[in-house]
């Protein structure tokens, strides 16, 4: 096996000063990012803000287009797209797509209930976690009730410093012996992951710990318990995002995957200025539970934007968005999984990323032989390879662990769909999926690096 030492291939190595100081400068407003957003609400939102203080327009109110134009979209508070509209529309366009969603567990739509003179909440896990990670921590509460007057509450409990918080509570191990001897699969189960909410007893006869809950929860946040059922509230890790090592070069958190490639693609998207091909960044939604739904990747969010784009543009005709669409290029803004040295055993060493190496570029996932891969042509891997050399973006390549261990899909697939040219292209992390994620700070200020080359330049 080649020895990957025989050359460098540390990020951290091929930057100068200026640039190591960039990339610590760049992780404090991700840091901060982190701890402010946990759902893709909360992302949605901070994208907008982020957009209209930077001179974006909302879509809605945009009535002609011209080239450089800013231009927001928006869609059900949980997609936004940046634009900044090319020379030449029908040339295509420069998209890069991550995903605002993260693995989390969701409150069911009756969820309150009284066990041992507890009260807690029963929950459905959202995406692919290991279940016995969201057991024994503090979790908080994040997400939106909408009452039948239509009227939204928004719920943030447990970020605050001094704020409650909630928790899974796990089994001792005293009494352990035969959850010890389960598959790690098995042995905490989805409908146990319920939630302790309160312990203290009201007056009602009937559940009364329960019913003291509900009554808190009425007077506190005008929140009845049918309430629950038009809601999306969502348990997410309460832990800050920190930086990590001795020598801070990363970053630990829950979320990165994928608000990592979300973030340092806006940050790109938003010093875009005057590109030759329209630029389009989109964060969406659901890509966790595989795109589904009205705001995931495989409705026709990218097609109506292209539409509507085009349509002000007094070019809305349907064989010119079908020429646009087929005429633009792609990254797939999303993670891939860093060696990690406690689990050499699923990394095949040659064509896994690795931490502080650099942007990933993924030709393929899937699984069993490239099945369900967007696998990339390789025409347009050697014009992003040199899009990369030209503006000093260090990459490396990446593949999802050893052949037939395992696998996974991104958006990258919804988007080659239209007859662009997609490849998937992000950062490399460690614990994916896991309530606490480890990134590289380098790798982070690179892809920012890179999505901004790609969306000005390419
Ligand atoms: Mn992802
Ligand atoms: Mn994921």
């Amino acid at each position: 096996m080649a020895d990957r030492t025989e050359e460098i291939r540390s990020c951290w190595k091929k930057m100068n000063d200026e640039q190591i100081n960039g990339a610590y400068n760049f992780s404090c407003g991700y840091l901060s990012f982190l701890n402010s957003v946990k759902t893709e609400r909360e992302a949605a939102e901070f994208i907008a803000g982020a957009a209209l203080s930077r001179g974006f327009e909302p879509l809605e109110q945009v009535t002609a287009i011209h080239p450089g134009q800013k231009i927001l979209f928006r869609s059900k508070g949980k997609v936004c797209g940046l634009a900044v509209i090319g020379e030449d529309m029908e040339a295509g366009f420069n998209l890069v797509a991550s995903h605002i969603d993260s693995p989390r567990l969701d409150l069911k739509p009756r969820p309150l209930y009284e066990m041992d003179g507890l009260a807690l909440f029963k929950t459905h896990y959202y995406g692919g976690i290991k279940k016995y990670q969201w057991v024994a921590m503090p979790l908080a509460l994040h997400g939106v009730a909408v009452k039948k007057d239509g009227s939204v509450i928004k719920i943030v409990l447990g970020e605050a410093h001094d704020d409650f918080n909630f928790t899974i509570t796990d089994l001792l191990p005293h009494l352990a012996k035969d959850q010890m001897e389960k598959k790690m699969s098995e042995a905490v189960k989805g409908e146990d992951l319920n939630i302790i909410v309160g312990s203290r007893p009201g007056d009602k006869e009937k559940d009364p710990v329960k019913q003291q809950i509900a009554d808190l929860i009425k007077e506190q946040y005008g929140l009845e318990e049918d309430d629950f059922v038009s809601a999306e509230l969502q348990l997410v890790p309460a832990l800050a995002a920190r930086e990590i090592g001795l020598d801070r070069s990363m970053i630990g958190a829950y979320g990165q995957d994928d608000r990592i490639c979300a973030y340092t693609s806006l940050m790109a998207a938003l010093e875009v200025e005057k590109p030759a091909r329209t630029a389009l960044c989109l964060f969406v939604d659901k890509e966790e539970i595989g795109s589904m739904g009205n705001t995931g990747l495989q409705s026709l969010i990218i097609e109506n934007i292209t539409a509507e784009l085009l349509h002000k543009a007094g070019r809305g005709d349907y064989y010119t968005v079908r020429k646009v669409l087929a005429n633009s290029a792609a990254l797939s803004a999303d993670v891939n999984a860093a060696v990690d040295p406690n689990y050499p055993e699923v990394f095949e060493k040659m064509n896994c990323s690795f931490m502080g190496q650099g942007i990933v570029i993924s030709k393929y996932g899937g699984s069993r032989g490239k099945y369900d891969s967007n696998d990339a042509n390789p025409e347009f891997l050697g014009k992003i390879r040199k899009l990369f050399d030209d503006n000093q973006v260090v990459w490396q390549v990446g593949e999802l662990g050893k052949v037939d261990l395992g696998g996974g899909g991104t958006v990258a697939q919804y988007m080659a769909h239209y007859g662009m040219e997609v490849v998937d292209c992000g950062v490399a992390l460690l614990g994916m999926h896991s309530p606490f994620e480890v990134t590289s700070k380098a790798d982070v200020y690179m892809a920012y690096k890179a999505y901004k080359a790609f969306l000005q330049q390419f």
